[in-house]
């Protein structure tokens, strides 16, 4: 199955590690612009280097305004992967009104605003348009320390369902990928103790965490023609965790 995404542009939030970074470069490897959004300015200048075709924009998306001002006149964007996330993880008893702020405003707040300027200018030309957010099987199955990360990402499947619901008439396509662990710097943050990581690629009837390219792959399939008639689901990128 050839995926092509010759002349359409591309948005990718959180494009400067992990996920979002092989997201941005498998785009442009398909033919898409891409512009980039990260909050880290050395990374977004080594994935320039790395790509030169990349447009990066520095930008701290918990800033309502900053990210209004920022992404307001961009050109026209005909997909777009909402991946930027924020993890702190800590016992229930312990969360701090800051961490759940923090947490809330990238991974909730963050992909309902970005996706209203992006969405509002796909409505305005008629042009249709494909959204991924990136969640996670942590939107379904509660993980211990993981309270508010957990109350994210379900917040987040929610908001895909009503943003699919409402935006599909105007072909606008909402889908989220719900991968299980996977081992870039927030995926160390929870799982690089090995017993612990043992304990959950215990409960993966694949036996194994999802590599990046899973989850990017899984990303392309949705954002892509290919899947033309899906709105509204989570894709579960989790080798059958949630199927248990
Ligand atoms: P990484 O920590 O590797 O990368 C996250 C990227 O997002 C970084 O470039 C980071 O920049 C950027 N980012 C974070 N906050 C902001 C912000 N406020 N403004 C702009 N950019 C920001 O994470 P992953 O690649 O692992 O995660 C990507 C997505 O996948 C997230 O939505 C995550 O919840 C989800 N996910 C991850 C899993 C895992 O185990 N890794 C499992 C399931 C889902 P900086 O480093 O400069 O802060």
């Amino acid at each position: 199955m050839e995926i092509s995404f010759r002349g359409k542009h591309a948005l990718v939030t959180g494009a400067g590690k992990g996920i979002g970074r092989a997201t941005v470069l498998a785009l442009a490897r398909c033919g898409a612009r891409v512009t980039a959004v990260s909050r880290t300015q050395a990374d977004l200048t080594s994935l320039v280097q790395e790509c030169p075709s990349v447009v990066p924009v520095c930008l701290d998306l918990a800033d309502w305004a900053a990210t209004e001002s920022a992404l307001k006149n961009l050109e026209p964007v005909d997909l777009l992967v909402n991946n930027a996330a924020y993890a702190s993880l800590q016992p229930f008893l312990e969360v701090t009104p800051d961490q759940f702020d923090q947490s809330f405003n990238v991974n909730v707040k963050a992909v309902l605003h970005v996706s209203q300027i992006v969405a509002r200018g796909m409505k305005a030309r008629g042009s249709g348009g494909s959204i991924v957010n990136v969640s996670s099987q942590a939107s379904s199955c509660a993980l211990r320390d993981h309270a508010v990360y957990c109350s994210t990402k379900g917040a987040l499947d929610m908001l895909t369902k009503v943003m699919a619901l409402e935006l599909g008439p105007h072909q606008i396509r909402v889908n989220s990928v719900n991968p299980t662990v996977v081992m870039t710097k927030m995926g160390r943050l929870g799982w690089s103790d090995p017993e612990k990581a043992r304990s959950m690629t215990a409960r993966i009837p694949l036996g194994r965490f999802a590599e990046v390219e899973d989850v990017v792959h899984s990303i392309l399939f949705l954002l892509s023609d290919k899947s033309n008639m899906t709105n509204g689901v989570m894709l579960p990128v989790d080798g059958g965790f949630l199927a248990c």
